[in-house]
């Protein structure tokens, strides 16, 4: 494995998986260019170092050629944010001829990977009745032909460079089997690297006391999570819909909140191994429960357990939040997945604005913060408290499964 600082550019063809799946308007016009400016350190570097660039990405989930999920549709402002005119290959597997016309200081950016099946290594079109035999079957026709596919866009290009954080939990062929074409030339970009530090920093070299902050809707899609970090963490603060599992398993009364019946045991063994760990969980004491879904409910402030029925919890209550931010303020190092109460309706927004106010003052005070996942990040970015914050990660699912301690395959490609 190589390291993109040091690495040789001068004369050579980089290609670089970045993840630019950004979202269009019905006019096909970017709304958020995050990730197209997120990946620009990376691809500025191999132009400066004399090299020349051959981009490839995925957008949207097109189940086969679809205009719609054209990366043309992004060509103009990658071409602007570079600083450079960007050629686009139509095909990204008949892109030889504009590859061999590439000059250092060049730039082309190759169709959407995943108009082919290879991409992803899944069959597509399969009858909805196919027998398990006629799935392997098929599955087994495209995992052949991805071999074909992979070395393709391995033969434009002298060496491999890996910036998509976001699909790096994904074994597909340009994020991880493409990898083994390069094993003298292949590297991590600057977006992978920060991003896989910031996991360094929570999961392997944390300062003491270590908090997690973990809310969201589901305690079942952060079981994982939960389990792994119970053998990191000094201080677990669970919070959003997911605590109210927690809640009625201790046999709190939730009314209508939101909460997964089958899991109480899951919450019963994670609070006892929790106990067994000598790490402190912080459930929600206090809670803003509405009468109803929407902005116009009416909301009353409760006790987390004495939940009357026909209301639900819907973002954490004064007291809860004075007793999470008191963790926070005493942590040297915090992660923060998943908002504490529903901070898409501004009137419940307020628990969640808070955290994200807790994790800007502890930065401030020289804490080392990590904001990772879906809607976490989506809340600190509304609110404005993306740059004062240590790190945000771009990863949502990624991030989510590093934290559940997985070998990520597009992470592991590269070391291996
Ligand atoms: P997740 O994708 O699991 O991180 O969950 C994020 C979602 O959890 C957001 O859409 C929030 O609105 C939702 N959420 C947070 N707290 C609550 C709650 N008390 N009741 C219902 N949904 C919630």
């Amino acid at each position: 494995m190589q390291n993109i600082d040091t690495y040789d550019f001068t004369g050579k063809k980089a290609i670089v998986r970045v993840d630019f799946n950004v979202p269009l308007n019905e006019n096909f016009e970017i709304t958020d260019d995050t990730r197209i400016r997120a990946a620009m350190p990376t691809l500025k570097k191999v132009l400066a170092g004399g090299g020349s660039l051959i981009i490839m990405s995925h957008l949207g989930r097109p189940k086969k050629v679809d205009p719609k999920f054209s990366l043309k549709h992004i060509q103009a402002h990658v071409s602007e944010c570079l600083g450079v005119p960007v050629k686009f290959a139509d095909d990204c597997q008949k892109a030889q001829e504009q590859v061999a016309a590439l000059k250092p200081g060049e730039a082309l950016l190759l169709e959407n990977l995943r108009f082919y099946a290879e991409e992803e290594g899944k069959p597509r079109g399969l009858a909805e009745d196919a027998t398990d035999e006629e799935k392997k079957a098929a599955k087994a026709v495209v995992k052949e032909s991805q071999k074909e596919f992979v070395k393709t866009l391995a033969s434009y290009a002298d060496c491999y460079i890996n910036d998509a954080f976001g699909t790096a939990h994904r074994a597909h062929g340009s994020t991880a089997l493409i990898a083994k074409y390069f094993p003298e030339d292949k590297m991590f970009g600057y977006l992978m690297e920060g991003e896989i530090k910031a996991i360094d920093n929570v999961l392997k070299n944390a300062q003491r006391p270590f908090t997690a902050i973990i809310g969201g809707s589901k305690v079942s899609s952060k079981l994982a999570v939960l389990e792994n970090l119970l053998d990191k963490v000094d201080n677990l603060i669970i919070g959003g819909g997911m605590g109210y599992t927690f809640i009625k398993a201790q046999g709190g009364r939730i009314g209508d909140s939101l909460h997964e019946d089958d899991l109480m045991p899951n919450a019963l063994e994670i609070l006892a191994k929790a106990k067994e760990k000598g790490v402190n969980v912080y459930l929600s004491v206090q809670t803003l429960i509405a009468d109803a879904f929407s902005a116009d409910a009416n909301t009353q402030i409760v006790p987390s357990n004495e939940i009357p029925d026909g209301w639900e919890g819907v973002d954490a209550g004064p007291k809860s939040l004075a007793r999470w931010k008191d963790v926070i303020m005493n942590s040297k190092t915090i992660l923060w997945n998943g908002p504490v109460g529903v901070f898409e309706i501004d009137k419940f927004a307020q628990g969640t604005l808070e955290i994200a106010k807790d994790l800007a003052e502890a930065t401030e005070k020289g804490a080392y913060t990590l904001v990772g996942g879906g809607d976490s990040v989506a809340a600190v970015t509304k609110m404005g408290f993306a740059k004062k914050v240590s790190y945000v990660s771009t990863g949502g699912g990624a991030m989510l499964e590093a934290l559940e301690g997985k070998d990520l395959p597009g992470i592991a490609a590269i070391r291996g």
